[in-house]
């Protein structure tokens, strides 16, 4: 479905043209013209699906309508809110590529960089601001912004608002924000907390879930090695030398397993930056700006600074550890197979993580492939996982399943032919008696 046949104006198709996109995906087809309609949404949809352009693209072209004409003072008439620097700037920069063709301001606010910029860029006057939480009320504070005239509200990831502690912040800003209002609320996952989010938010929301793990099963494809804990580091590296991979985004649990892997991996010769929350954000910029642009080889990152990492046909996604949460799993492997493309997501497993990866398949709703990496498996799970999960194993059993009925029937007929002769002789035995 093209972007004409939404709704949007020929400003907004030409900008999207231009970006490449030629068709809307599924999150697009169903949220631009309900937010167009001036509609309050709930839907769940994977970073990657195209959600960012599914709420810009509408907001853009309502406030559009009330183009503000030059040197009248600005307001803030939409307000998206996200959980993390990275997506905050992501959000800021797609925004103002969907709207360059109408006369409206965007800007973006996030902790760990310099507060002064941002205040002058405010204080200049936005239609549009993209702020992470924490940022946003220190701006608050400072009387830089004024959230009394926004029209349109985006929690963008809200799910990942909740898992990072905001929940006071929400409620602080949602009572700043006018009651009468269009709100939008995007999220990775459904799950219990979201509810009191959206009790507090959104009003009679349309609901709208996108999520299809099918889809992304069928985009991405995923393969467990299982391996022994202490060969993890040497596996990914010759997995990565041997496979002559020049863009793998490498996921670790902790960052103490990101400083250590990122290590391991430059000393074997990979080049490689580590992207993680205590590294100062100029860092993190530019090692997002080098793995990009494919200089460096290996991206080693942990959850939280990999939200809103968007490259473009990014081939190769390695689970170094399993993330805590079978859902982090899925937001990981949607760093692959963006927008169309298709990806690859491996998983380094060791005997600890075997519960994780249950859950994961629990999530999932059906189980992944299993393999073994000659050299680096786990000797004492190599039998009996190779037994559960590969071809030869399944054949194994079911021969051997095969083989115990039939040992079963043999014996259970040699027991009703044991039970007849008994009877025979106790009958013979009486006749002989009589
Ligand atoms: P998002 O889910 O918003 O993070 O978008 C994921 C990626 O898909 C980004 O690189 C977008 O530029 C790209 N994208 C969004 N919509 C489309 C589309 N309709 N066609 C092609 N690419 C798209």
């Amino acid at each position: 479905m093209s972007f004409e046949t939404l709704g949007l104006t020929p400003e907004i198709c030409t900008a999207v043209n231009e970006l490449g996109y030629t068709k809307a995906t599924p999150v697009q087809k169903k949220v631009i013209p309900l937010v167009l309609d001036g509609k309050d949404i709930m839907a769940t949809a994977q970073t990657g699906t195209g959600k960012t352009a599914a709420y810009a693209l509408p907001i853009l072209q309502l406030l559009s309508k009330k183009e503000i004409k030059e040197k009248t003072i600005r307001v803030i008439r939409s307000l998206v809110l996200v959980p993390t620097r990275e997506l905050a700037a992501q959000v800021g920069k797609s925004i103002e590529a969907y709207g360059k063709n109408y006369n409206l301001k965007s800007c973006a606010v996030y902790g760990g960089v310099k507060f002064t910029p941002q205040t002058k860029k405010l204080e200049r006057g936005i239609d549009i601001l993209v702020a992470t939480p924490g940022r946003l009320l220190e701006h608050i504070k400072q009387d830089n912004v004024d959230l009394s005239h926004v029209e349109i509200v985006v929690f963008d990831e809200s799910d990942r608002i909740l898992d990072m502690g905001f929940w006071e912040e929400i409620v602080t800003l949602s009572n700043m924000l006018p009651k009468k209002r269009q709100t939008l609320l995007f999220s990775v996952e459904h799950n219990k907390s979201l509810k009191r989010f959206s009790e507090l938010t959104v009003i009679k929301p349309v609901k709208i879930d996108i999520n299809n793990q099918g889809d992304l099963a069928k985009k991405v494809r995923q393969t467990i090695y299982v391996c022994d804990e202490n060969k993890k580091s040497a596996l990914l590296s010759y997995m990565i030398g041997s496979r002559n991979w020049h863009q793998v985004l490498v996921f670790t649990k902790t960052k103490k397993s990101a400083d250590e892997v990122g290590a391991y991996l430059e000393d074997s010769g990979l080049k490689t930056l580590i992207l993680h929350g205590d590294k100062a954000h100029s860092k993190r910029t530019k090692a997002l700006k080098d793995f990009k642009a494919g200089t460096i080889r290996v991206l080693v990152a942990t959850d939280i600074a990999s939200r809103g990492l968007d490259i473009e046909e990014l081939p190769h996604v390695i689970n170094y550890e399993l993330p805590g949460d079978a859902e982090d799993y899925i937001h990981r492997i949607g760093r692959t197979g963006r927008a169309g493309n298709e990806g690859e997501a491996i998983s380094l497993v060791c005997k600890e993580e075997k519960s994780v990866l249950k859950d994961i398949e629990r999530l999932l709703k059906y189980g992944l492939k299993v393999e073994f990496f000659e050299g680096f498996e786990p000797k004492d799970w190599v039998e009996k996982e190779a037994r559960k999960h590969t071809l030869r194993g399944k054949i194994e059993r079911s021969q051997e399943k095969r083989s115990k009925t039939a040992n079963n029937v043999a014996g259970m007929r040699k027991k009703k032919a044991n039970d007849r002769n008994a009877q025979k002789k106790a009958t013979l035995r009486k006749r002989k008696k009589k």
